[in-house]
């Protein structure tokens, strides 16, 4: 980078590289249909020459952590490369333009999820941290002892942990939803449970162990009449499909970037902002605070007041690339091609003698996620066999131990599917199964 033709110039040239990086194109054709093997390309560790003898990485464990485009990760190498500062604190040409690029990250994301203002997203690691900064925060000013937290039993570890914190630190008590023996929420049972007026309901919109599909806005819209804040896990919804908060109308969400090509160490916290206002700092440091004596601190407003130390500025800023990757392909095509691939995977995978799959059977009610088991045949062993033929799916129980309990399952395999998969990952898939079923007979 030239200094040649003034401070001005140089910036203009410095924030359009970043402009121009992060408006990348993906290289896609426009159609309808999402084109799997096309979108593949953009997708350097699923390019890499596969062992000897191996085949192409079938790459079916996104819903643990998706692969990243290439221009999500030349995007971090850019940042580092050139534009590295911290943010918010310098006067200097490369703070301030780090702070801007934070700032409208933050405002474009507030778009990709319809938040009414970028002052309602928090930038936090994850959806573990966005949810345990509700708990802590919005939990310690609001929960009391008696008070009654619900939750879904079908609810990742980390959307029941920072709950039965809360409670016991409180005395409150906690309520379950309980499952269907298909996977899907027992929708009766959560209007029983609103009956007892619970101060805060937190729930899955997809479960990341069966796909299952909740229906969130009425479900949010029963607990407020109920008089309950909502919180929802949107870990394994935002990555695939169209979320729009004001159309939910939840209080909160919760969503990690690299579970939508993004980079690890950024996620979000979506709050309605009058909650977010009234609520006190989860975290203390530099960076929250307004005003500090040695006896008294006054806080920043939000979200600044919940982004305490220095933030995954590269991180965060990345997360727009990724986000703008998805948009640009579009969102309903991306949830369109996965429930097509799902559709087709679960007219395939029946033929594998002796599976079951888990959760519910109606594509209309499950994302890309494919859970199912044998009865003789563990699930790691699953795993383990498909591994040898290049396919990556995940066995155990996805941090959901009481959803597997309720269905009376140790484990499961499970396949996720994504924008880069297509159909051949699929019959991967089945072909290897047969192989497992026959290694096992
Ligand atoms: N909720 C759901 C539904 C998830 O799938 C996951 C990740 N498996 C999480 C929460 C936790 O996400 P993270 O580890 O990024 O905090």
């Amino acid at each position: 980078m030239t200094n040649g033709g003034g401070a001005d110039q140089w910036r203009e040239e410095m924030r359009l590289a970043i402009d121009t990086r992060t408006h990348t194109t993906p290289q896609v054709a426009p159609i309808d249909a999402l084109d799997g093997a096309a979108i593949r390309a953009d997708f350097p560790v699923l390019n890499q020459e596969p062992r000897p003898g191996k085949r192409r990485l079938a790459f079916l464990d996104s819903a643990a952590s998706s692969q990243k485009p290439r221009v999500v990760i030349d995007a971090l190498t850019t940042y580092y490369a050139q534009h590295n500062a911290n943010i918010h604190r310098g006067v200097y040409d490369l703070s301030e333009i780090a702070t801007q690029r934070y700032e409208e990250s933050r405002k474009a994301i507030a778009r990709f999820i319809n938040a009414g203002s970028a002052r309602e997203c928090v930038f936090v690691r994850n959806t573990t941290e966005a949810i345990n900064l509700v708990a802590n925060s919005w939990g310690r000013a609001n929960i009391k002892a008696g008070d009654l937290i619900v939750f879904t039993t079908m609810e990742h570890h980390s959307n029941i942990v920072p709950w039965q914190l809360i409670a016991e630190e409180r005395g409150a008590r906690l309520g379950h939803v309980r499952v269907t023996p298909d996977g899907r929420l027992d929708l009766e049972h959560l209007a029983e449970l609103l009956a007892e007026e619970p101060k805060l309901v937190a729930f899955t919109h997809v479960s990341n162990s069966l796909g299952t599909v909740n229906p969130v806005r009425e479900m949010v819209s029963l607990a407020h009449a109920a008089g309950a804040v909502t919180v929802v896990d949107a870990a394994q919804s935002v990555p695939h499909m169209a979320v729009n908060v004001q159309d939910l109308d939840c209080d909160f969400l919760a969503f990690s970037g690299h579970k939508m090509l993004g980079p690890m160490g950024a996620g979000v916290l979506y709050g309605k902002k009058r909650l977010l206002d009234a609520m006190p700092p989860f975290l203390g440091g530099g960076s929250m605070i307004r005003k500090v004596t040695l006896d008294r601190t006054t806080w920043a407003d939000v979200p600044a007041k919940f982004e305490a130390g220095t933030p995954a500025v590269a991180d965060a800023i990345v997360l727009n690339v990724a986000a703008d990757y998805l948009s640009t392909l579009g969102m309903d095509r991306v949830w369109r091609h996965e429930r097509e691939l799902v559709d087709y995977a679960l007219d395939r995978i029946r033929e594998v003698p002796g599976l079951v799959v888990i959760g519910p059977q109606d594509t209309h009610e499950r994302s890309g996620v494919l859970s199912f088991a044998f009865d003789e045949i563990h699930p790691h062993d699953v795993a383990a066999i498909v591994n040898e033929d290049n396919v990556a799916v995940r066995a155990g129980h996805h941090c959901t131990q009481p959803l597997m309990a309720a269905l009376g399952v140790p484990a499961t395999t499970r396949a996720s599917f994504y924008l880069y998969n297509d159909e051949e990952d699929v019959e991967r898939l089945v072909e290897s199964l047969h192989r497992v079923v026959e290694i096992f007979r």
